[in-house]
């Protein structure tokens, strides 16, 4: 009975489903919550950033008639997944001070200079290497920002890598994940452990096996599980595997959260 605590609405630019279908789909594959994280990145380049605040208020109201709707089949939370916040500190400060959400997740989507990370051209192998020491420092400059409960997909250049890289794994950058996973520990964060990567040319779960057992050997123990399904066929994608991942790496519970508290659900 899990909770997936990653997915995109048609309230994401890059969305389609409506929440409604997302609850009934969630039903269907017997997950006992889900919350709805649409997407805003604090960036100018990026059309989903006027696309949330276009449509915050129409999300709200459909939100709340299906919470209310499906309330005896389904916990649905008000999640959000904000990117790079550093880039429009004021704005970001004063956007999360205003809300309350149940939940928020937080992102890396585009690097320092506004460029959209799924769309850098990889043919260079210093691409490559370049791109992903940028993103991993920028994650820290995310963490000191803060305003989040969960870490995204922490390998999520890997996604766009395929052939450009040698193996699917970051196990080069250790040295950057370490400050990383050593801050979301002392922060007392939660690391998401993302299903979409069983989906994709990684076939496995985003993060690595090595980085959740390091994330544990620092003294991790809190760890979202969501699908960042965009689709309705991709919501609660993978659970059963990644729950027994888990448990084969030494974990006892995930964490699902409500009103920015998180609760524990044994595995
Ligand atoms: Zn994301
Ligand atoms: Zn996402």
């Amino acid at each position: 009975m899990l909770y997936d605590q990653h997915i995109h609405s048609r309230y994401s630019q890059d969305g389609s489903a409506s929440i409604e279908e997302i609850a009934q789909q969630a039903i269907v594959r017997g997950l006992r919550g889900i919350t709805i994280t649409d997407h805003l990145d604090f960036c100018e380049a990026e059309i989903g950033y006027h696309f949330y605040l276009e449509h915050e208020a129409q999300r709200r109201e459909e939100f709340e008639r299906v919470r209310e709707k499906y309330a005896d089949q389904l916990e649905i939370g008000w999640g959000i997944e904000v990117g790079h916040p550093y880039f429009m500190t004021d704005y970001a400060k004063d956007f999360l001070s205003k809300r309350s959400f149940d939940f928020v997740l937080g992102s890396v989507h585009f690097l320092r200079d506004q460029s959209d990370i799924y769309l850098i051209d990889y043919s260079q192998p210093q691409e490559v290497d370049r791109v992903l020491k940028e993103y991993f420092t920028d994650l820290l400059a995310l963490l000191e920002f803060g305003g989040f409960d969960s870490l995204a997909h922490l390998d999520y250049p890997l996604r766009v890598m395929k052939g450009k890289i040698a193996e699917p794994t970051v196990l080069p950058y250790r040295e950057y994940i370490d400050p990383i996973l050593r801050e979301v520990v002392r922060q007392d964060l939660a690391l998401e452990l993302n299903t979409r990567g069983f989906m994709d040319w990684k076939k496995r779960q985003e993060p690595e096996d090595w980085v959740l057992t390091r994330y544990r050997e620092l003294g991790g123990r809190k760890i979202t599980v969501g699908s960042d399904a965009h689709t309705l066929s991709a919501i609660g994608g993978a659970f059963d595997q990644a729950a027994q991942k888990l448990k084969a790496l030494g974990f006892e519970e995930i964490s699902y959260y409500r009103n920015r508290k998180p609760f524990p659900i044994l595995l």
